[in-house]
């Protein structure tokens, strides 16, 4: 968990622009979240942004249903019950994240961004979606990856080499993109970058659909699903 280590290094003035910053980024997907009173359990699962089957043929009604409605509310469930009565009761999702990103309380580090994460990845999908962007969002991959191809390139390589269970993320630093991969339930919010995009490459997210082979999923995630909608309101 080295990477958490960056966040011990950030004085306050930095630490409140990241966490301002990682607000605006979800303010529209973890709408869903809401504080209520302290000692009441209080995250909820946030709505699906299209029907379980939307994602046919390139992600099975039955993976969503099950990643979805059981791995991503299990989350939920968790955070809630880990949460309830502690010091943690009361704070947003993304404060419980920052401040178990250092204080040492893994269980609920991994429950709540995991709980982010997840909400994140449907977004970052549509039916219909994929294939080559326009526009600004064209324009800022081929800026920083020197083309479409390049950034394709760049993506598959990390959500096909992560080892093991994470993600691959598209991030912001500055006016610069980069592409990185996460072990587990770590996310960019903790290391001072902005998401924009994420591919879950958890063996939940495609095994049912596509057994081993997580090179398929991951291209047809490129090439069907991308919300570049999405991907172009996080560019900010
Ligand atoms: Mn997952």
């Amino acid at each position: 968990m080295k990477s958490r280590t960056a966040c011990y290094n950030l004085d306050r003035r930095e630490f409140l622009k990241m966490a301002m910053t990682g607000t605006a980024v979800t303010a529209g997907v973890l709408a869903g979240f809401t504080g209520i009173a302290r000692g009441k359990a209080r995250f909820e699962l946030p709505p699906l942004p299209y029907p379980e089957n939307a994602l046919e043929p390139y992600i099975s009604s039955r993976t969503v249903s099950f990643h979805y409605g059981k791995h991503h509310q299990g989350y939920v469930n968790n955070l809630n019950r880990l949460v309830k009565g502690t010091e943690l009761d009361g704070l947003s999702l993304e404060e419980v994240i920052r401040e178990t990103a250092t204080n040492g309380n893994e269980a609920v580090f991994n429950n709540a961004a995991q709980v982010w994460n997840h909400s994140f990845y449907w977004s970052g999908m549509k039916p219909g979606g994929g294939g080559r962007p326009t526009g600004r969002v064209a324009e800022a991959l081929a800026s920083s990856f020197g083309s479409f191809e390049g950034f394709v390139e760049r993506f598959r390589e990390a959500a096909g080499g992560r080892f093991g269970s994470g993600y691959a993320w598209l991030v912001r630093e500055g006016d610069s993109l980069s592409i990185l991969d996460t072990p587990n339930a770590e996310t960019p919010l903790t290391l001072g970058r902005k998401p924009v995009l994420t591919i879950d490459v958890w063996e939940h997210a495609y095994y049912l659909d596509y057994q081993n082979r997580r090179g398929d999923y991951v291209r047809a995630f490129l090439d069907h699903l991308v919300n570049w909608g999405f991907v172009a309101e996080n560019l900010g």
